[in-house]
């Protein structure tokens, strides 16, 4: 399993985000906030989204995806694989 630690929000410099060593960039949930919602009109897409609220809250990695794809409406499949499997891991982490 990938080590996480806490790294402040480079943003607001008060929230504490949990990180893996990938990311280089932490923000927190509160600063992400307006920039995950947005309309989403490929049903694929949308489905693949559509997650409980609090996987977005817990997980930044999952953030900068729906994020990534809000800005420039394409994921690599790579992104996407990735995506489902960190939810995948954690609806079964939350049984
Ligand atoms: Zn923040």
């Amino acid at each position: 399993m990938a080590i996480k630690y806490k790294e402040l929000c480079r943003r607001c410099k008060k929230n504490y985000v949990a990180v893996t060593g990938k990311q280089r960039y932490p923000i927190c949930y509160e600063c992400h906030k307006s920039e995950l919602e947005g309309e989403i009109k490929d049903p694929k897409m949308k489905k693949m989204f559509d997650i409980p609220e609090e996987f977005y809250e817990k997980n930044l990695f999952l953030r900068d995806i729906k994020i990534k794809y809000l800005e420039y409406r394409n994921l690599s499949e790579k992104q996407v694989e990735a995506f489902k499997k960190t939810v995948k891991k954690m609806k079964e982490a939350a049984k």
